[in-house]
Parts: C-alpha cells; structure tokens; sequence
C-alpha cells in the first residue's frame, strides 16, 4: 500500500499538468515513481510540494516541476543512452531510468551516491549505472550519449559533454553565476551546435575542472 500516491497525483496535477508539462509518457512516470523514498525520513510528509528539499551535504533534490521541464526537454523516446552529472539524491536519475534505455549518473559527493545507489537497489532500477567522481569531464567510456543532463550550475557548458554528446543528441545544464543561472538546452544537429536558453533557474554548484573551483 502506497500511502503517497494521492500525494504524487496531485502533484501530477496541479504543478505539472497544469503548467506545460505535456508529455504523458512522462507524466505517468512522475506519478509512479516514490519521490519521498529519496528524501530523509524527516522529510517524507513534504515530498510532493511545490519546492525543492535539502538531501544533506548543502545540496538539493530538484523541485518536482524543474525535473519535469528538463526531463521533457530531452524528447526522450525510450531508446537512448543518457548521461546524468549530479545524482544527489537519485529522484532524477529514477525518472530519467525509466524513460530510456540506459542511464549513466556520475556524483561528486560519495555519502549521496550511497544513499542514491541503495534506492535505486530498493525499487529495483537495474538500468543505471553510476560512478563517484567529477562529472564535468563526463564519463567518456561509455559515450557517445544521446542525451545529456546537468542537474547543478555551471560558468559555461563543460567541452568534454560536448564531445561526449551524440549526433543528432540534446544536452540541458544551468548557465551563469553560483546566485542565477540560465537553463540552456544545446542541440547538436548534423555536426553544427545550437543552444537556447528556456528558463530563467537557482540551482547548487557545479564543481569541477570545468565547473566551479573547489
Ligand atoms: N538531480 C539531483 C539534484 C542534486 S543537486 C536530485 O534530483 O536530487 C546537484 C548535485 O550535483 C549535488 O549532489 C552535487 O554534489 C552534484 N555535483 C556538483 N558538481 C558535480 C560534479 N562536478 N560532478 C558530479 N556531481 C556534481
């Protein structure tokens, strides 16, 4: 019994439905997946609000609405290997995992990849693979990948995702400064590179050799 579903309807609902989340593959998954079994027992009644929660470590896990918008902005078809840099807490690896063939996930931070890593075992998500380490470099053995996600904020778009990036392939990361940043989604498209921004978002740093110093 799933104490949390109404919970995770509504939240379906009334902060994705009823902005433009449009994408019903997508809408479905965010209303199975358990959102507050990757948060701190502390933290579970608070789950499915309309905001983003601490996950330890200074760091965050995405508000529901913002895992939405970047998850639909990779047009994802169920076919693609998919590269993730920021696990955190794993709720956005969980719903990338269930809308493609393949995840990659690499974390900077070892206790969240634990605790990531032991969810993922729980709810029985076998297609992730995922690696402790500085992800602004990528995770080149395994590329190249059809699609890219940054879940932390950078200074600019890391080369190596770029390379890293399949043709045709789309990358979504936060741009700007560690207060405000830009979410840009970058194309590639028959060897050329477009990039656009989409919303205007507060995230944590993306640390890393092409990212923030530490
Ligand atoms: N997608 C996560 C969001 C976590 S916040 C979730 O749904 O919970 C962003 C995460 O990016 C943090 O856990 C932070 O430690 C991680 N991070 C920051 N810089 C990184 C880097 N260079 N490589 C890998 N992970 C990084």
């Amino acid at each position: 019994m799933d104490q949390y579903r109404t919970g995770r309807e509504r939240m379906v609902l009334e902060q994705l439905r009823s902005r433009d989340i449009v994408d019903e593959g997508l809408l479905a998954v965010m209303a199975e997946v358990p959102r507050h079994c990757f948060v701190d027992d502390a933290m579970r009644g608070r789950a499915y609000g309309d905001h983003p929660l601490p996950i330890g470590a200074g760091q965050t896990i995405s508000q529901p609405y913002i895992v939405a918008f970047m998850t639909q902005a990779l047009h994802l078809t169920g076919q693609e290997k998919v590269l993730e840099i920021g696990t955190g807490s794993g709720y956005q690896t969980a719903v990338l995992c269930r809308l493609c063939s393949q995840v990659y996930t690499v974390e900077r931070i070892n206790s969240l990849l634990a605790g990531a890593r032991k969810v993922f075992d729980q709810l029985r998500y076998y297609n992730i693979r995922s690696k402790l380490d500085d992800g602004t470099v990528g995770w080149p053995e395994n590329g190249p990948y059809d699609a890219i996600m940054v879940t932390a904020g950078g200074p600019e778009i890391p080369e190596p995702l770029i390379e890293q990036l399949a043709d045709p392939g789309r990358l979504i990361i936060p741009v700007g400064t560690q207060h405000v940043q830009e979410l840009q989604l970058l194309e590639k498209k028959e060897g050329q590179v477009e990039v656009t921004n989409l919303a205007s978002v507060r995230f944590v740093d993306l640390v890393g050799e092409h990212g923030w110093g530490k």
